[in-house]
């Protein structure tokens, strides 16, 4: 797809420097963000840090990293803080549609879109609706209004490159072949803390066991996501609209050791996996340098020693969300938003004790399986049926 404002085609005579507009700076991944940005020895400006109110952490980043702006998304966080500290070039700027007009200036180059959750979709959309290239983290927009997403990024002639680590290693697999030549996707998955619990000892997880994990250091809501295996449900329906495949090319892998981030099985029997260290600064880097590639500050592989890579089937009986995964991406339409609702609205009530861990996925196949499908529904159909399936979880007791 062409790209109207990124400088895809630098080559060393027509080098400089990418403007980036980091949306959910103060996360996980805008940290590591961050990192990238002050390693890439200018090659990244950042123009603009938003968050939703961790106001200090913004204030830290800007005097760190410099932007032309800082954005608050909550304004009663935004005029709490004293803002005397940021530095003397950075402007602020408070709310959802100034974060929806920032993401569009004509100096970004590119958009880091790391909001958690559905929250994301809006600064998202904006970012294609005005062509940008977007660097895609949330991956919550594309399992919510997928087809929507991609059809807009089509006509806006903008384009997603993924940041989430299985869909950067598919999309940088993807290049061995032609996508006719694609025979399966298979995303590899950590298993999280709980790989060996038995059924019975995953009900009584604590909210502090589920949120250590073992490979990846993320926010809660993905490591919650992680440990019910629903973050990949959430991937393989991702999967399934940012590479356009059907869904039944779509199967998931165990591998714990979080090496091998996915891998792509080609007509003739050739599969080709991208390896890395878990460490997210590498694919992050990678959606703002892509296609080209730059020294990067993450952890790299270290072959010296023994290296043991394991791959084993997942077990859908024990982690039952990866099937709900799969029967969405399959039925499209308003699955994805009402599973990605309902998961998002249940894991809040185990965060706050109100919610035994087993029951996470148990409620979101009742509401997916209650709910008033739709094959092809409008963005509003999509924010209503987020809307109703987030009441039917606070009904669950
Ligand atoms: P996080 O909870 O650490 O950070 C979330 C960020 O979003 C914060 O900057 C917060 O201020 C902002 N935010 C939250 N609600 C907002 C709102 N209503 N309006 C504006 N900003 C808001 O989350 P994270 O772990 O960095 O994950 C971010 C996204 O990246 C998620 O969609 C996640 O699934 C995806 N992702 C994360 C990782 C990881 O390693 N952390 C890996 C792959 C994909
Ligand atoms: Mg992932």
């Amino acid at each position: 797809m062409p790209s109207t404002n990124s400088n895809d085609d630098d080559t060393d005579a027509t080098w400089r420097p990418l403007h980036v507009a980091i949306v959910g700076s103060t996360g996980s991944i805008g940290k590591s963000a961050i990192d990238v940005i002050i390693a890439s020895s200018g090659r990244f400006v950042p123009f603009l840090l938003a968050a939703h109110r961790n106001t200090s952490k913004l204030i830290e980043q800007a005097r760190a990293c410099k932007p032309a702006w800082v954005v608050v998304v909550d304004p009663i966080a935004a005029a709490a803080e004293d803002w005397s500290g940021l530095p003397s070039g950075t402007k602020l700027a408070v709310g959802s549609d100034a974060l929806d007009q920032l993401v569009g200036d004509p100096r970004v180059d590119r958009v880091l879109a790391a909001i958690v959750g559905s929250a994301g979709l809006r600064s998202t959309w904006s970012a294609l609706e005005a062509g940008k290239v977007v660097a895609l983290a949330n991956k919550e927009t594309l399992v919510m209004a997928g087809p929507l997403v991609m059809e807009l990024a089509a006509r806006s002639g903008s384009r997603i490159i993924p940041v989430d680590s299985e869909h950067s290693a598919i999309y940088q697999a993807m290049q061995a072949g032609h996508p006719n030549e694609v025979r399966k996707i298979i995303l590899t998955a950590s298993g999280g803390p709980f790989r060996k619990h038995s059924a019975e000892a995953l009900t009584l997880v604590t909210v502090a066991e589920a949120l250590r994990h073992p490979t990846w250091s993320m926010g809660p809501k993905i490591t919650i996501d992680s440990a019910t295996m629903m973050n990949k449900a959430l991937e393989l329906i991702e999967a399934r609209w940012l590479f356009g495949v059907d869904a039944n090319c779509l199967d998931v892998v165990i591998h714990p050791q979080s090496i091998v981030h996915s891998l792509v099985e080609f007509i003739d029997g050739s599969v080709v996996a991208q390896m890395g260290p878990p460490d997210m600064r590498l694919p992050i880097q990678y959606a703002l340098t892509c296609p080209h590639r730059m020294e990067c500050p993450a952890r790299r592989l270290d072959f010296s020693g023994p290296l043991t890579l394991e791959f084993e089937p997942p077990d859908l009986g024990r982690f039952p969300a990866v099937r709900l995964g799969l029967e969405a991406a399959r039925a499209g339409g308003t699955a994805g938003a009402v599973l990605n609702a309902a998961n998002e609205a249940a894991v809040g009530r185990f965060l706050e004790g109100r919610m035994l861990f087993t029951d996470i996925a148990k409620v979101c196949e009742r509401v997916l399986g209650e709910h008033r499908y739709k094959s092809s529904p409008s963005l509003d159909e999509l924010m209503h049926v987020d809307t109703v399936a987030r009441q039917e979880i606070e009904k669950w007791n």
